[in-house]
């Protein structure tokens, strides 16, 4: 059911929209703010959809109006995107043109306007004209990421709403739910809190990568195979000096040793990784000394910025691998 994910991830925010529509209390003009995919666009639907439905229990997400405001065609919701970088004066303009007609539709009108940390000086002051006096039954929605870019001049008119990074659990379920398998969906929701980044980084390809290479490179220990040559061979097209590699790498690995403290105290429940785990002879003292080891490492490389002998720091960690 749509707003099903947002009720979820963002309930105190439902809720804030919900009390302000049944008190007649909505303000004109919100800002929401928040990491990509958090959920900014849906709540705007939510207004608009509240606003726009026609059935008593508000919105009822079936009805013809709510059913075009979810697929973006309703003519009283309209949608502004920066064109490139910056969002251009004319498509204020345009918009306030548009808001001063009549549409054929009654009922409130709901502008949306998408990353509004790109109005330009020349944009932005345009539409303070129209948030300083607005129209009857206009609402302006502007989403951003980072509110600290806009003028304060809208912020001080517009109501800030801060929207929290999605919980590692939840999106987490919802990477499953896409599709993506269980231990990676794990990895990535400790990467990121955001959905959309999440996917960017599944079809970058490294994650995956990286996360098969640990599983083989634990797994020698039953293998007997050497770990540097595994790590060498399973990551044959990876850029293995590259700064950004480097600190996804450890990370994971963090991860994992997290994981294998967690899966030696509570085996019963529910882990990651145990069909590795299980065919290990894990000593947790072995892998609380790895983990030491291993944030020495990161201290090391966040002070230095870089790795001066990559290959040979990752050769000394797999010796305890
Ligand atoms: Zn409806």
């Amino acid at each position: 059911m749509a707003f099903d994910d947002l009720k979820l991830n963002q309930p105190e925010i439902v809720k804030i929209i919900d009390n302000s529509y049944n008190r007649r209390k909505l303000v004109h003009a919100y800002i929401f703010e928040g990491e990509a995919g958090t959920g900014k666009m849906e709540a705007a639907k939510y207004i608009a959809s509240k606003l726009l439905c026609r059935e008593e229990t508000k919105p009822c997400c079936i009805c013809n109006s709510c059913q075009r405001v979810l697929n973006g065609t309703h003519i009283n919701v309209n949608i502004v995107e920066a064109d490139g970088e910056v969002i251009k004066k004319e498509q204020i303009t345009n918009l306030l043109k548009e808001s001063s007609m009549k549409t054929l539709e009654k009922g409130s009108r709901i502008h949306i306007i998408k990353d509004a940390d790109k109005l330009n000086q020349a944009s932005a002051n345009a539409l303070l004209k129209f948030i300083e006096e607005p129209y009857p039954n206009h609402y302006v929605i502007l989403t951003t990421k980072n509110s600290g870019k806009m003028l304060s001049t809208i912020i001080s008119r517009c109501q800030l709403i801060h929207f929290k990074p999605i919980k590692k659990e939840l999106l987490e379920n919802k990477l499953i739910e896409n599709g993506v398998e269980r231990d990676t969906a794990f990895v990535l929701s400790h990467l990121t809190s955001n959905v959309d980044k999440a996917n960017e980084l599944i079809s970058e390809g490294i994650v995956i990568t990286i996360i098969e290479t640990i599983k083989k490179l634990m797994l020698t220990e039953i293998s007997g195979n050497d770990k540097y040559i595994t790590y060498l061979i399973s990551n044959t097209n990876l850029p293995k000096k590259d700064i950004y590699f480097n600190r996804l790498f450890l990370e994971i690995y963090g991860l994992f040793l997290e994981e294998k403290i967690h899966y030696l105290e509570n085996p019963t429940l529910e882990n990651h990784f145990v069909e590795v785990f299980s065919r290990l002879n894990l000593d947790k003292e072995n892998v609380k000394d790895v983990i030491k080891q291993l944030d020495v490492i990161c201290d090391y490389e966040k002070r230095l910025n870089t790795y001066p002998n990559a290959e040979l720091m990752y050769a000394s960690l797999f010796i305890e691998l």
